[in-house]
């Protein structure tokens, strides 16, 4: 999964938790969507 940081707006690939951004230290992550994701119930 890939994160982006919410101050500096590197994406990061595989952030845990707790994890800080290697770029500048900024702990806030948004998670982003895969593109390939949809979901579609059939019924
Ligand atoms: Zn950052």
């Amino acid at each position: 999964m890939v994160f982006k940081c919410l101050k500096c707006g590197k994406e990061v690939e595989k952030v845990i938790d707790r994890v800080r951004c290697p770029f500048c230290g900024y702990r806030i992550f948004s998670k982003k969507r895969p593109k390939t994701i949809k979901k579609v119930q059939a019924r």
